[in-house]
């Protein structure tokens, strides 16, 4: 793995105390690896787990050329002379079994949705466009109705031999679970699942089920984490709240080292913070302290620490219960997304017109918290859910998404074309 200190002399505009949000996620991006064990799972065990290799189809599916729909299949030459076509039905053909008569001139199958089409048959004509004869022996439609190689199938159309249908890297999703029984995979290799640590530091934090001294508040960043980490479908190890209290900080950053593959502290981090959290950090690795230059969330500790031979990644929030939210999901989220080896696209901004004036100074980024609903006149339109505070945690829980107003932007007017990001698809 790259040290911090390379990736960060290769930068000529590195302000740590000022840093923007793309450097910060660039820096991360470049001093994160992905983990290297894999398994091999079941197909279900498999759901939401990266996938470590190519799959590569060794079928063609489908398997055959066949129907799309109800009706009857014929010869596309039949439809040459327009009018009105008039074939004999000389046979049927089921889904899962074969069609035994050869289709002749002249001549057509019954076909029921999924059979494979009869030799010589390319088109099929459904069943409501036809007129058939008392007996079912004969059946008659306009040649308009239908264009040559319609309602069929092409074997392979879906996944063809030898055609990559999963890419290594790949979150695996219901419609890909579907795809690969398609394929009759049962098992595939995945990376194996990461190990996520994490505590929170301060000696006001009470966990749930203390009394609540004067000066206290209930540890809630735990609990949000939890949330969080769950989505991401790795392993958590919960390890409680840490007192400011130094022995306490290094047993409990060696230990997450010594056990996981990322840590997560939140607290501790801030400029002039009378504890020991940034010390401790500093001593057990390669980790830096950033301002970053964005609203909530500014102080935070990135790099690795070690202990006793083993290595983590190691994420220093903040303790302002919002400020932990935001940073997880603009930072960490992508972080652990690389390090589980996954490869995700970055989440779509979408621009919609603001209800409100919203005050932004340019020269950092603010991830403001929006309600995204219809407007009044049509489309869509997003306003600020009330109070905005970094310790605020109510506006996280009303909001459904992130305005996210970008380094440059300055004051934002009623009616202004604002960027979202939604909550589904993030959390
Ligand atoms: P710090 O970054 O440690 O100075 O914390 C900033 C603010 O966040 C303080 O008001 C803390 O009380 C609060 N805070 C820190 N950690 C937590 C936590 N785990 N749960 C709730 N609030 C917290
Ligand atoms: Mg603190």
């Amino acid at each position: 793995m790259p040290s911090l200190q390379s990736v960060i002399s290769c930068l000529s505009d590195y302000d740590p105390g000022a840093l923007p949000v793309a450097q910060a996620n660039q820096i991360i991006g470049e001093v994160v690896e992905p983990v290297r064990g894999t398994e091999q799972v079941a197909l279900r065990t498999a759901f939401d787990r990266v996938l470590a290799e190519d799959v590569i189809s060794r079928l063609d599916v489908p398997a055959h050329d066949n129907a799309a729909m109800d009706g009857y299949a014929f010869a596309s030459s039949e439809l040459a002379a327009g009018g009105n076509v008039t074939l004999t039905v000389v046979g049927s053909a089921f889904a899962g079994a074969a069609c035994e008569q050869a289709v002749a001139r002249g001549q057509a199958a019954r076909i029921m949705t999924g059979a494979i089409m009869p030799a010589g048959c390319d088109t099929v004509i459904p069943q409501e466009f036809v007129d058939v004869d008392v007996e079912g022996e004969r059946i008659r439609f306009d040649a308009k109705a239908v264009r040559a190689g319609d309602n069929r199938r092409l074997r392979g159309e879906d996944l063809a031999i030898g055609q990559p249908a999963l890419a290594a890297g790949r979150i695996l999703q219901p419609a890909d679970l579907g795809l690969l029984a398609s394929l009759g995979v049962a098992e595939v290799k995945v990376r194996r699942r990461l190990r996520v640590a994490f505590f929170s530091t301060g000696d006001e934090l009470r966990s749930i089920g203390e009394p609540l001294d004067a000066g206290c508040v209930y540890d809630s960043n735990r609990y949000t984490l939890h949330g969080m980490l769950r989505r991401l479908n790795v392993d958590l190890i919960d390890m409680g709240v840490v007192p400011d209290d130094p022995a306490a900080l290094e047993a409990a950053l060696r230990s997450a080292c010594e056990n996981a593959d990322a840590v997560i502290t939140s607290g501790g981090v801030s400029v002039g913070e009378a504890d020991y959290t940034k010390q401790i950090m500093a001593q057990l690795g390669d980790v830096t302290f950033w301002k970053i230059a964005m609203r909530p969330g500014r102080p935070m500790a990135f790099g690795r620490i070690a202990s006793h031979g083993r290595e983590a990644l190691l994420f220093g929030l903040p303790g302002n219960p919002v400020a932990v939210m935001v940073t997880f999901y603009h930072f960490v989220r992508a972080a652990l997304h690389r390090q589980m080896g996954a490869k995700v696209a970055p989440l779509p901004l979408m621009r919609v017109r603001s209800a409100q004036a919203i005050r932004k100074k340019p020269g950092r980024t603010e991830y403001q918290r929006g309600i995204l609903a219809p407007a009044p006149e049509g489309g869509w339109q997003v306003s600020i859910t009330g109070q905005q505070g970094s310790g605020v945690l109510r506006s996280m829980s009303e909001a459904n998404c992130f305005i996210v107003l970008g380094h440059e932007q300055g004051m934002v007017a009623a009616g202004d074309e604002v960027e979202v990001m939604l909550f589904d698809g993030l959390m």
